[in-house]
């Protein structure tokens, strides 16, 4: 499979900081909006309370279990943007080829540009896959992409998550025993889940998301399942479709929907399963007509992005491409001119050779960095507010300087680690992903 990176320049522009833009709103000099004026505040100033903290996941509900935080020393805490970035490069240097940095599109400017690769969650475990020389892998994303490195790396490489708090909202909606449990619940409505039928498939095939556990991605590889991004879904969904008379699709409904939909699956043959209802809130019928059975997931960030906004876009900047994720609602989807993922928007963006003016529908600091590097584009966000995603933004470089400076002094923190009795099946699952070649730049639409 061959993987591109977006380059990292070696002084990525500043003016493309969401957290400046955030500071300049509560300071009054920009007439932007924000979600919350507490994205203004550092990080750890939530990490000791229960939530995702401030920004677009801030009203999903965090699992009890959750990772905490520990508190940063204060020298982090008060130290201003250009000591920490100082300080970042002092121990990168010292570290030398000991480090290796992976900085998610997502992530606030002030870290990416630290960051010895940028891409999707994907892209950089495949980066951490690369470098066998690294002895530390510092994951600047969140804790499922740092166990998707944790899977793919070698067993005395360190995958280091600077903030342990730094959860996905969307993850968290599936949990190991919920799914366990649907796993029961479906075996009752459509007998043994391993008898193959005369074409030589089984009742249902489990694809996750790349957005989940490692816990469920093990679950997947137990039974016959496989892993999709939000560049292949649709290669995935084929290769399931050949296995299986049905996929039960977690944790994003919206990914699911948007793709099956586009493979001509109709709505009616894709019922919701709601972990805290009976038969996930479906009948015994509906689950038996069912094609794909939608887990009830979501992603905050991608769901805040409306038609409305579209129309706006469409009736302020005539001529305007809207380009969106397949994470946004179907909606959305269908009234954009393309979705895909955030490599192929970039992509996109890439290929225009005429000045194109571009709405995009996707987390704001990949948009406001694509805006500064493509000057002779206008592109801006769909959605006028600045909203971050909030979980990406626990990771702030006050939390990279201390992992760093932690790994000079000899110590190793904030090590995840995947148990081998779930990272023996999440690496089945992930192998067969690779084995059924998907596209890499292949919008859904
Ligand atoms: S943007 Fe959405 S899917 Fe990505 S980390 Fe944030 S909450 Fe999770």
């Amino acid at each position: 499979m061959s993987i591109t990176f977006a380059p990292t320049p070696a002084l990525p522009p500043m003016d493309a900081s969401v957290d400046h833009a955030i500071q300049d709103i509560v300071a009054g000099t920009s007439t932007d909006a924000t979600c919350t004026t507490d994205l203004a505040a550092g990080p750890w100033d939530f990490d000791a309370r229960p939530g995702y903290g401030p920004g677009s996941s801030m009203g999903d509900v965090i699992p009890t279990g959750a990772p905490r935080q520990g508190e940063l020393p204060a020298s982090y805490r008060e130290a201003t943007e250009d000591e920490l970035d100082d300080r970042v490069r002092a121990a990168k240097a010292t570290l030398g080829d000991r480090v290796v940095v992976l900085g998610h599109f997502y992530q606030r400017e002030e870290v990416v540009r630290h960051a010895d690769y940028v891409g999707d969650s994907f892209q950089l475990a495949t980066a951490a896959k690369g470098r066998p020389d690294a002895e530390a892998i510092v994951f600047c994303g969140v804790h499922f992409m740092a166990e998707t490195a944790d899977l793919l790396s070698g067993p005395e490489q360190a995958v280091i998550l600077p903030n342990l708090a730094a959860g996905c909202s969307m993850a968290d909606m599936a949990d190991i025993d919920q799914v366990e449990d649907c796993w029961e619940q479906l075996a009752e409505v459509l007998g043994d889940l391993d008898a193959v039928d005369a074409d030589g498939r089984v009742p249902v095939i489990p694809v996750t998301y790349m957005n989940s556990s490692a816990a469920i991605k093990g679950f997947v590889g137990r039974h016959g399942g496989i892993v999709c991004t939000s560049s292949n879904a649709k290669t995935v969904l084929e290769w399931a479709f050949e296995r299986g008379r049905r996929v039960l699709f977690f944790p994003d409904q919206h990914l699911g929907r948007n793709t099956a939909k586009a493979m001509g699956v109709p709505l009616a043959q894709m019922p919701m399963w709601n972990p805290r209802k009976p038969f996930g809130g479906s009948t015994p019928e509906q689950l038996d007509d069912s094609r794909v059975i939608l887990w009830h997931g979501f992603c905050s960030v991608h769901r805040r992005f409306t038609v409305a906004q579209i129309d706006q876009a469409r009736a302020e900047h005539p001529g305007v491409r809207v380009i969106v994720h397949p994470e946004c609602p179907m909606e959305v989807v269908d009234a954009a001119d393309a979705a895909g993922s955030t490599e192929f928007i970039r992509l996109a963006i890439d290929a225009a050779s005429e000045p194109t003016t571009f709405a995009i529908g996707t987390e704001i600091n990949l948009v406001r960095r694509l805006a500064a590097q493509y000057p002779q584009h206008e592109i801006f966000c769909l959605d006028p507010v600045v909203c971050p995603c909030s979980t990406m933004y626990r990771i702030h470089p006050g939390y990279l300087a201390w992992v760093l400076e932690e790994l000079v002094a000899g110590r190793t923190p904030n090590r995840i680690t995947v148990s081998a009795d779930v990272a023996d099946p999440a690496r089945v699952a992930l192998e067969r992903m690779l084995a059924a070649k998907p596209p890499v730049t292949a919008g859904i639409r």
